[in-house]
């Protein structure tokens, strides 16, 4: 089995999805990989590293040789008509969210495994991109704000008297939220967080956040969150907007699978917030959780309260974020691998329920 891995073509990326280490393992395996030269350099990642670890370097194409590929985001469309009829095709594709990637997947009849669709069952966890790469994100986005706010997060003793320490408000308590909370601890502030999910209060407590209640739960399938009504929003809201005028940085991490960023902060909230705040919101790829989010953007409101919305947090740890995304490929492809080559397992539901174009279900 030929594993082709070639740099990454989407702008601002900078992981990428095999490392040395994991490399190693495929060539363990039995596998051929052929890991594109410059592959990991974004990442930190050398050449020299790889070739160490058995793969061979190659100059320009690695895909169209391929009998599986790698990768972070998707190949372009015209990438992916180079294909092998009948290849894989293993990442964070997001088939949909373009029509001629999409065509050309069906076209060269490849078969794509876009991880964000896994199944999130405790088997996966360790395939688990949307998990590993929030960690990242969450940690980042924080680190972001403490370098945004005009203040120290941790409290002070000093000679020329006293510093509080900062309130920071992280809304969500997904992996990210949660990762967030964490390292604002680390940092010396005074946490707070809250999520729709009651269970969320024992994570938040044992992570040395606080539970801030607002009195809404929208537990709803599978672990996740349900989107709420319109009461349980003004609810949250009407609690919220009084709160966030003590508050000196918000992390917002909220999301509901499948759809849009739930709208959590207000202008109006934004508004009474004091001047020299900060909101770093995480969701900004999907529309934010406030309603001033630019995305990819930092900027200025009219009563100085800095909004950021940062798109591409993963990549900014690029090595770490590499080494458990690639892992996370790495376990994935194992389901995979036989040593006289690729073999799928229908029966299991981490490939049938990851695969796309989605299979059609066997005759009863
Ligand atoms: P996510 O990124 O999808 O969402 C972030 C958080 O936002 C969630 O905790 C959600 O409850 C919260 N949220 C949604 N609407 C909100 C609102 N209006 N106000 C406040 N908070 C709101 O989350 P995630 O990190 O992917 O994890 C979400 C769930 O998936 C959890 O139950 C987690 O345990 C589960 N999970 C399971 C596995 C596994 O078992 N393999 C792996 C990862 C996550």
């Amino acid at each position: 089995v030929i594993i082709g891995v070639a740099r990454e073509s989407a702008p601002g990326e900078r992981r990428v999805a095999l490392t040395p280490e994991t490399a190693k393992k495929l060539v363990a395996a039995g596998a051929v990989v052929h890991a594109q030269r410059g592959l990991g350099a974004l990442a930190r990642f050398p050449d020299q590293a790889y070739a160490d670890a058995g793969a061979e370097l190659v100059d320009g194409d690695v895909l169209s040789g391929a009998d599986v590929v790698l990768c972070v985001q998707s190949p372009p469309a015209a990438a992916i008509a180079t294909m092998k009829q009948g290849a894989v095709l293993v990442g964070a594709l997001h088939p949909q969210a373009d029509e001629a990637r999409a065509a050309a997947i069906r076209e060269r009849g490849v078969v794509a495994f876009p991880l964000e669709r896994l199944p999130r069952t405790t088997r996966a966890q360790a395939m688990d991109i949307l998990s590993s790469q929030a960690g990242m994100a969450g940690y980042k986005a924080v680190l972001i704000a403490a370098q945004l706010a005009p203040r120290f997060f941790p409290m002070l003793t000093t000679a020329a008297g006293t510093i509080r320490p900062s309130k920071v408000l992280v809304v969500g308590a997904g992996v990210a939220g949660l990762q967030a909370v964490a390292t604002a601890r680390r940092l010396g502030a005074q946490v707070e967080c809250f999520d729709v999910r009651p269970e969320t209060r024992e994570q938040i407590e044992s992570l040395g956040g606080k539970f801030l209640d607002l009195g809404v739960s929208a537990a709803g399938e599978g672990g996740y969150a349900r989107p709420l009504t319109d009461e349980e929003r003004a609810l949250q809201q009407q609690r919220l907007a009084e709160h966030l005028k003590g508050i000196d940085a918000i992390v917002s991490t909220a999301a509901v699978p499948g759809r849009p960023a739930p709208k959590i902060i207000s202008a109006a909230m934004v508004d009474g917030m004091k001047p020299g705040s900060v909101i770093v919101d995480l969701a900004a790829e999907t529309g934010g959780n406030c309603e001033l989010t630019r995305r990819g953007e930092t900027f200025e409101t009219g009563n100085g309260v800095v909004v950021a919305g940062p798109v591409d947090l993963a990549s900014m740890g690029a090595l770490h974020a590499s080494e458990m995304f690639a892992r996370n490929l790495y376990n994935f492809v194992s389901l995979l691998l036989r040593e006289d080559g690729l073999a799928f397992d229908w029966d299991d539901e981490l490939l049938a329920k990851t695969v796309w174009p989605e299979r059609a279900a066997a005759p009863a």
